[in-house]
């Protein structure tokens, strides 16, 4: 565990209201809000939101988590240096691959946390996304197909012991045989399951449900190119009120149209935001090999499979640009956006949510909006746990 942070206090805007505020934390908690009277123009002031929570990042500038090379430094780096995006929290995540590749992956973010304490507080648990999934084409998206196999809880408890028992959310495609006696395990072993790459009809959908999955990885990704216009599985999942909707709104998976109605479906509490950035996310253009074959980075920052229009490998995008667009498509209001980026995706994994009160983890994100509302976020300090991964005194 972190060494207890000293006590601190940040005077900065609410994110929901503008109003200026002195957040104290004390032992990585926030102690009291209280309005303050700056001695400064409010202009001046920064604002302040909750940290956001990715529960899906695949890694970041060329480094990837799903790899049988990555070393414990280079996780250790890539999850700091998420921090500068305003992330307080994620899930590193780990794609379908080779069981030695999944092993090692998870070894090495195991090894991180225990390695660096502010590591270990960024990251609340580890997102296993297949490796059982669709093997069709369309819905196994860019996962490689001979990688993929059916559910094995003995191999998912083999990867929990590499993991450091960190794992704590999977995505499983609901039709792979043996899905619906590996939900229910783990669910019982307290790991949240979640829905994606799949082609599953309304039953198999339902019988996931019934067994205890909770959410919907990238819903409206990660499915066929062409499919009936209902049932499919997109509807079925979108009328499914156990099911959260996790949703990339990065500009490129989604038309606004589809982000705006998944988030009028399921409302702004049961939809999570995320980035589901790539490990070549912040990397220039051009075309990389990668494990799972050659992806493509368009100078708009789109990450592609090469030779492949209608499929993406991840996002080049981060959680807060994410957060920024879900606001500009109209979906929802920016602070709404935040807590869809915050306390949605800890209260859906069962860790406490926080969003600026007192007695909440002191996970803070501090920014300044853009002179123009078309501007980005200038993400000016990250707190995690009360302490600065980012910016700060
Ligand atoms: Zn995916």
């Amino acid at each position: 565990m972190p060494t207890a942070p000293a006590s601190l206090s940040v005077v900065a805007r609410r994110y929901e209201t503008g109003e200026p505020v002195r957040i104290e934390i004390a032992g990585g908690v926030i102690e009291r809000v209280s309005p303050a009277w700056p001695g400064q123009s409010l202009a001046e002031l920064p604002w302040v939101a909750p940290g956001l929570f990715d529960l899906q990042i695949n890694g970041y500038g060329g480094v990837s988590f799903t790899s049988l090379t990555v070393t414990a430094e280079q996780v250790r780096q890539v999850i700091r240096g998420l921090a500068r995006h305003g992330i307080a929290q994620l899930c590193p995540t780990l794609v379908t691959a080779s069981h030695a590749e999944l092993t090692h992956g998870l070894q090495a973010i195991d090894a991180a946390c225990r390695a660096d304490p502010l590591v270990a507080a960024m990251v609340p648990g580890i997102h296993l996304e297949g490796p059982w999934l669709s093997p069709e084409e369309g819905p196994r998206g860019a996962h490689p197909r001979q990688h993929i196999r059916p559910a094995d809880w003995d191999e998912f408890q083999v990867l929990q012991q590499a993991a450091g028992g960190r794992i704590c959310l999977t995505t499983i495609a609901p039709e792979v045989a043996g899905a619906v006696s590996f939900i229910t395990r783990a669910v019982a072993a307290g790991v949240t399951v979640s829905l994606g790459h799949t082609a599953a009809d309304g039953a198999q959908i339902e019988a996931a449900v019934v067994a205890g999955a909770r959410l919907s990885t990238h819903l409206g990704n990660g499915c066929a190119v062409q499919m009936p216009r209902h049932p499919n599985p997109i509807w079925e999942q979108l009328g499914e009120s156990r099911l959260t909707a996790c949703v990339i709104a990065d500009g490129h998976h989604l038309p606004p149209s589809v982000v705006r109605s998944l988030v009028r479906a399921k409302g702004t509490l049961h939809t999570v935001l995320t980035c589901d950035a790539s490990g070549w996310a912040g990397c220039p253009a051009g075309r990389y090999q990668t494990p799972m074959g050659e992806i493509e980075i368009s100078a708009n920052g789109r990450i592609g499979v090469a030779g492949n229009p209608h499929l993406l490998a991840g996002s080049g995008a981060t959680t807060e640009v994410c957060v920024q667009q879900a606001a500009w498509m109209g979906a929802c209001t920016l602070p709404q956006a935040f807590e869809m980026a915050s306390r949605n995706p800890a209260r859906v994994l069962g860790f406490r949510e926080y969003r600026l009160m007192p007695g909440d983890p002191a996970h803070l994100l501090l920014y300044r909006p853009g002179a123009t509302a078309a501007d980005p976020l200038q993400i000016v300090g990250t707190l995690v746990a009360g302490q600065w991964a980012h910016g700060g005194a």
